[in-house]
């Protein structure tokens, strides 16, 4: 766990969150300002910057992530779904402990 980092306390169960999955390797819970009918934020366990830092010193929760945002898609939007990592300030990461965004439902219209 790393000290002041917001989604360890949720994953420590120090701050409520409105999950919607855990297991051994993440947890999933609704964003609080939801940008789409379904946004759940997959978070591994592991406390690691970004998505690249998992991939580094833990794959099998990278793995465990793409495994979970499947699944919520599957119960939430049809299995259908944007899996978006902001990596940067720059471009509007604002909590630097690895986090999936799983967007699914009507979207507005995307960069991508
Ligand atoms: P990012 O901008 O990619 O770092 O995403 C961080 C996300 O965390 C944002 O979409 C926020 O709305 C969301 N967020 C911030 N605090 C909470 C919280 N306490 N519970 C759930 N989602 C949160
Ligand atoms: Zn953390």
């Amino acid at each position: 766990m790393s000290d002041d980092c917001l989604f360890c306390k949720i994953v420590a169960g120090e701050i409520p969150a409105d999950m919607v999955l855990e297991n051994d390797h993440v947890v999933a819970f609704r964003d609080i300002s939801p940008k789409a009918p379904t946004h759940v934020l997959v978070v591994p366990r592991t406390h690691a910057a970004n998505v690249a830092a998992v991939a580094a010193s833990a794959p099998h929760e990278l793995a465990a992530m793409a495994v979970a945002a499947q699944q919520i898609a599957d119960d939430q939007c049809g299995g259908e779904y944007k899996w978006v990592f902001n990596t940067g300030a720059s471009v509007g990461q604002t909590v630097f402990h690895a986090h999936g965004h799983v967007l699914g439902g009507e979207l507005e219209e995307s960069i991508v």
